[in-house]
């Protein structure tokens, strides 16, 4: 059996793997001249979003084989809002871990399994791929392949900043800042490599690329991250969802299948996991639209809950962080080990503070 994979992503790698292990060789075909994306990041696993999954590296680890190494484990996120801060701890919030072309990152981590071939340095296009193999693999971390298809329903296109810093930080803490002033509907993040070193991104929706410079200013001022810029990089993020996630021989997985929440863009571990299904289902002959169902359900769930945050001004904003970081609710959330994400809205409404106006990014009337 001909199998083809465009990207080597995590997604498209966990499929490689996946086929591998099941005795199928694909062809993997990548853009650039190595695995991983030329900038370094951070990027967050949390345990929380994926439940009943409580540890994602120990499920990749038992139910895939992907033995996959952390920065770091994640035992602290601090959430900044306007006028609030929130501190959550615990020893197993979910873990920080390299992404890009660093040896340590996890797209080469995988690609260190691979004994099928990666064709580099070139753009693969999935229909004419159809005609040659017998089923491709689209892991293409974009929306465009589901544009050609008639497959997306955009929600939004979002305005990503990111820079690599040289500073002071605790390698187990991730902060969260949000303020609708320089982020709108969106956020801002901080996420340490180690104790010298770490990633900031601000996401900023609906707005052009050209006005981000204002947006980032604002952003770093307002939030005092004064730090040594090594690089900076820019980048859009379509949010969207996807009719379907098979057309023919085509099989869309990662970010290319919509598997990748809008809730905090939370898209690593179930990318992966549909890399994982789409391998199962060709090579078991079985439907990956079925297998992929718990998958979509639970990011429209996180979908549903980000599109009900949307709503918060900055005053709202303060109230969420302020009962975030009450005891008995931040026990409920990160200890309890329920499943509240569905009714997380729900709970935090019953405390009657929150108020729901529509926000807006203008960075000059700071
Ligand atoms: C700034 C940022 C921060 C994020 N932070 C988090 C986070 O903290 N936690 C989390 O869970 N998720 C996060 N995400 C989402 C997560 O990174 C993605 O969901 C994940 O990378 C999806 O993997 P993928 O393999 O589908 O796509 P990608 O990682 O984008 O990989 C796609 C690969 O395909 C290659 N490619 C593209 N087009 C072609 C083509 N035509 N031919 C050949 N090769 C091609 C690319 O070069 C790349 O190697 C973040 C995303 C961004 C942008």
């Amino acid at each position: 059996m001909r199998v083809a994979i465009i990207g080597a992503g995590p997604s498209g790698l966990a499929c490689a793997l996946e086929l591998q292990r099941l005795g199928i060789k694909p062809v993997i075909f990548e853009r650039y001249h190595r695995v991983g994306h030329p900038v370094e990041r951070v990027d967050m696993l949390l345990h929380l979003a994926w439940l009943p999954v409580k540890d994602q590296l120990d499920h990749l680890a038992r139910k895939c084989g992907f033995y996959l190494h952390p920065l770091a484990p994640l035992r602290s996120i601090v959430m900044h809002s306007p006028g609030h801060q929130a501190v959550i701890r615990s020893p197993r919030l979910g873990y920080l871990l390299s992404r890009g072309r660093s040896p340590l990152s996890i797209e080469n981590q995988m690609a260190a399994g691979l004994s099928s071939p990666v064709v580099f340095e070139t753009i693969a296009d999935p229909q004419d791929l159809a005609r040659e193999f017998d089923w491709v693999v689209v892991a293409t971390g974009d929306s465009k392949p589901a544009r050609q298809l008639g497959l997306w329903q955009e929600y939004s296109n979002v305005v990503i900043k990111g820079a690599l810093v040289l500073g002071q930080f605790d390698p187990h803490t991730f902060h969260m800042f949000w303020d609708t002033r320089y982020a709108g509907h969106s956020y801002g993040y901080l996420a340490p490599f180690d104790r010298g070193r770490a990633s900031i991104h601000l996401c900023v929706g609906g707005i052009k690329p050209e006005e981000m410079d204002d947006y980032w200013e604002l952003f770093l001022e307002a939030e005092k991250l004064h730090y040594h810029t090594i690089e900076t990089y820019e980048q859009q993020f379509h949010c969207g969802r996807i009719t379907r996630h098979q057309v023919g021989n085509i099989l869309l997985v990662g970010n290319s299948g919509g598997f990748v929440s809008n809730l905090l863009g939370l898209g690593l571990f179930p990318g992966m996991i549909s890399g994982v299904l789409a391998a199962r289902a060709i090579a078991g002959n079985d439907d990956y639209e079925r297998l992929v169902k718990p998958l979509t359900r639970r990011i429209n769930e996180l979908n549903e809950l980000r599109s009900k945050l949307d709503k918060l001004d900055n005053h709202g904003l303060d109230r969420l962080v302020g009962i975030l970081g009450m005891p008995g609710i931040k026990h409920l959330i990160y200890h309890s080990g329920l499943d509240i994400i569905p009714k997380i809205y729900t709970i935090l409404s019953g405390f009657n503070k929150l108020t729901f106006r529509t926000p807006s990014a203008h960075p000059r009337h700071h």
